[in-house]
């Protein structure tokens, strides 16, 4: 009997039926085998808690008892003002406006709408394209796919029906890199600035850490250079934290690593410990201050029915405290050490003919091979020993809960190493 469930990213002939969960607790999640598997991506690295975290189960449940949900068109509640309070506090400092939406793609959507009528309201209209970068993963919807990798990204398919944006080449200095590392990639950025700045709004990136279209971890240098450039050719910068936000990369923010404040930024996955589905997207006073005026161009017409759900601001709000109150910071430390350790040290691993890299930022590693052929089998061969890898292409990679044990990091760097090196 086929399912009526139409599975995400999935060639439908060929895909092995999906597992099914009944289940989770910890880094673990149970199958209805009765089989626990260890769960080394987080669920598309939004359950930084894990799974049944026992304080984000409770404060759902209470809120759940108090309000559901609410429009927040002419409303507002607690837990919607308490959030934006608290990521005004956390991000960098000068992002003080927050606008909610339901996922990382419609946050990225809302930024981009953003930044082209902040163009539009302080006279520049013409500032409407987008400069993004080769390697790119900003979400699938419509607006979305037209900023993400034109030529290796999954949307091809779609190029006609998508505005032209720009893009200029991926970064290519590691996260060590130093200033003068990192010039080649700026020099990138800049021949397209000269060029066409007169018709950009935006420079949009995810900081630090290029995350579906393929781990690419370039240097806060490069971060510090892109706002320079952005500061000298009146462009706006967004940041894509929606998978480096909330401690990936060994921050709370990839932009903290370079002390640089994007103009607007956008945060989802992690933001409610991936309990419920949320973003937000958050503007600098500049930005926010355009759109205060007489004119009816001066709305912000965009209000998504969820926006602001009291269940997922709660739940962020707890997910928030628990990061603070139980040292996560120094978890994602703990991690990254063992990571290093176990696959970046390992020199057999890094000798193998299959592979061309091993890099490691924070609490996320990959091992990157010459084709995704090399990858065919991997996810039955990790279940065999209870862990679920879910690689992406020619990259298999590992982003696991925070509260993953010392004993259960090993367990899934022994599985992505054993796949080589049997
Ligand atoms: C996952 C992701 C998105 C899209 O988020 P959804 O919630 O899946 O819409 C956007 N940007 C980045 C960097 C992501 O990793």
């Amino acid at each position: 009997m086929t399912s009526p469930v139409w599975p995400p990213y999935a060639h439908l002939k060929t895909q092995a039926p999906p597992l099914r969960v009944v289940g989770g607790e910890g880094a673990h999640f149970k199958l209805d085998t009765g089989e626990r598997l260890l769960d080394a991506t987080c669920s598309w690295w939004c359950m930084i808690h894990g799974y049944a975290h026992p304080r984000l189960v409770a404060a759902l449940r209470e809120q759940a008892g108090e309000l559901c949900h609410v429009m927040l068109g002419g409303l507002t509640h607690a837990p919607a003002e308490r959030l934006a309070t608290r990521l005004v506090e956390l991000t960098p400092s000068g992002l003080n406006h927050v606008f909610y939406s339901d996922s990382g793609s419609v946050g990225m959507e809302v930024a981009m709408k953003m930044a082209l009528q902040y163009q539009r309201l302080t006279g520049k209209p013409e500032k409407r394209r987008m400069l993004s970068l080769m390697k790119a993963y900003h979400g699938d919807t419509t607006g979305c796919m037209a900023v993400c990798d034109p030529e290796e990204g999954m949307h091809q398919l779609f190029a006609g029906l998508l505005p032209q944006h720009l893009f200029a080449p991926a970064p290519r200095a590691p996260f060590d890199a130093q200033p003068h590392q990192v010039e080649a990639d700026l020099a990138g950025l800049r021949q397209l600035l000269e060029r066409h700045h007169h018709e950009i709004a935006a420079l949009l990136m995810e900081p630090l850490l290029q995350a579906a279209g393929g781990l690419n971890m370039t240097s806060p240098a490069y971060l510090r250079g892109a706002r320079k450039l952005c500061d000298d050719f009146d462009v706006l910068l967004i940041f894509d934290e929606v998978a480096t936000g909330f401690g990936r990369t060994g921050q709370w923010f990839a932009a903290d690593h370079a002390k640089v404040t994007p103009d607007i930024m956008v945060l989802s996955k992690g933001l409610t410990g991936g309990y419920l589905g949320h973003a937000a997207t958050l503007a600098i006073d500049r930005v926010h201050a355009a759109f205060i005026g007489d004119t009816a161009e001066h709305a912000f017409m965009h209000g998504p029915t969820f926006m602001g759900n009291p269940l997922a601001c709660r739940v962020a709000l707890e997910s928030i405290a628990v990061f603070e109150e139980e040292d996560y910071l120094g978890k994602i430390a703990s991690l990254n050490h063992i990571l290093r350790r176990e696959l970046l040290d390992d020199t057999a691993l890094r000798a193998h003919p299959a592979i061309t890299d091993v890099r490691l930022l924070g609490a996320t590693a990959v091992i990157e091979t010459h084709t995704s052929a090399q990858l065919e089998g991997v996810a039955a061969f990790a279940r065999k020993r209870g862990v679920w890898l879910r690689p992406i292409g020619r990259w298999l990679y590992t982003m696991p809960a925070y509260i993953t044990t010392e004993e259960e990091m090993t367990r899934i760097t022994d599985a992505m190493k054993t796949w080589f090196l049997r």
